[in-house]
């Protein structure tokens, strides 16, 4: 007690560091080079997005279960498309797809302002709370259909949407800046897309693909209809 060291505690803290780093190098070997994206995400506690049964796991460059049959993202590909937004510090940025509220707080760390939706009001509430709590104060968080955008707050520099829809939501893309605004969305099948990142510059837009990705179902009236499982819950 008093000046002993918690021995247990600083082998967990340098375990953590180790994790971190490892982590880190990983990405880096995946070719993510935007050393601010990498950056947030050694600040940004994941341990606290995934469940307690999972946090041995926080740290593994792999997707993990959140609860509501929705999954926090693997960190490559939240670094991924991070990366791909290009952040500068002054953007306000929409998410579509709140769930852990994890890829938020990355976004809170390299953006002025993010207006985050997510259909499930316990997913919602429970990022809305560990963001709080983690003293993110520029985050909105909100219930609703993402795929109608949240236009009270439009027009958006940054679009980021991480679940996969079968087409682009036109109302995101009007709710894009018309001058040099950018989403990154995955487009394609319920359970399999393709990465599309998209740049506005008045009525012209232009579409290139970052490669395969397999996200969660975009639901909603410009996504998917909503899913009924064989046990009749809706997810
Ligand atoms: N970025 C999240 C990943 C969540 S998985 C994270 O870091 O944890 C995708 C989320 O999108 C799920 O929580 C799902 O409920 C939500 N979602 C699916 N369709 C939606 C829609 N139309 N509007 C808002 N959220 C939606």
């Amino acid at each position: 007690m008093g000046d002993e060291p918690d021995r247990n505690n600083d082998q967990t803290a340098g375990q953590r560091q180790e994790r971190i780093a490892a982590l880190l190098a990983e990405l880096r070997r995946q070719g993510i080079a935007d050393e601010r994206v990498l950056s947030a995400l050694a600040r940004v506690p994941r341990e606290q997005f995934v469940p307690e049964a999972s946090r041995a796991d926080a740290w593994a460059n792999v997707a993990l279960p959140i609860g509501a049959g929705q999954t926090i993202s693997q960190p490559f590909v939240v670094a991924l498309m991070t990366a791909a937004l290009g952040l500068r510090g002054g953007e306000r940025v929409l998410e579509v797809g709140t769930g852990s509220g994890y890829q938020t707080a990355i976004l809170a760390e390299l953006a002025a302002e993010v207006v985050s939706v997510e259909r499930h009001a316990t997913l919602a509430s429970g990022a809305e709370a560990l963001l709080r709590e983690l003293g993110y104060r520029n985050v909105a968080i909100h219930v609703g259909d993402g795929t109608t955008g949240w236009p009270e707050d439009a027009p958006y520099d940054r679009i980021i949407v991480t679940a996969g829809g079968p087409r682009v939501p036109p109302p995101l893309l009007d709710q894009l800046v018309p001058a040099g605004g950018r989403m990154i969305i995955p487009v394609g099948e319920p359970h399999e897309q393709h990465l599309v990142a998209i740049d506005r510059q008045g009525d012209q837009v232009q579409e290139r693909s970052l490669g395969p990705v397999r996200f969660v179902p975009l639901i909603g009236r410009a996504g998917w209809a909503v899913q009924i499982q064989e046990n009749g819950h809706q997810t």
